[in-house]
């Protein structure tokens, strides 16, 4: 697995080599508005190493998907979403064709905001 890979959207993104609306950066984190939201509050985050998918995780990623975890409760309330439990936000995470992933570098997408929602 290389650690960016040139051919990706994500890592291009990540790279400031395609525009995005950022909501977050850190050594090894990156988080960005999704580009055709589902919902009010709509963003992805990604490891910045390129990890195809969930499928490719090993032991040496519990920390950084733990931080993904832990951070996403925090950038959704700063993005709008409202407080649990009558607001809440969505975390999704596709994983291969079957999946639904259309991007092959792993992402969470969180979604939140008040509903109907355009999907999910
Ligand atoms: P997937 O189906 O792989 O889980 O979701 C990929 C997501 O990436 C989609 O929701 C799609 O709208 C978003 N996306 C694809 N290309 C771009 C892009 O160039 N910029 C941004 N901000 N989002 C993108
Ligand atoms: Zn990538």
């Amino acid at each position: 697995m290389r650690a960016h890979d040139p051919n990706c959207i994500f890592c291009r993104i990540i790279a400031g080599q395609i525009p995005s609306k950022k909501v977050y950066e850190d050594e090894d984190i990156f988080a960005f508005h999704d580009i055709h939201p589902w919902a009010p509050v709509h963003f992805l985050m990604v490891p910045k190493l390129h990890i195809p998918s969930m499928a490719q995780l090993d032991p040496e990623h519990e920390r950084l998907m733990g931080r993904m975890m832990l951070l996403a409760p925090q950038l959704a309330a700063e993005q709008g979403c409202n407080p649990y439990p009558d607001g809440g936000f969505r975390m999704v995470c596709n994983t291969g064709t079957e999946g639904g992933q259309e991007v092959h570098h792993l992402h969470v997408h969180v979604m939140g905001g008040p509903r109907p929602w355009l999907r999910g």
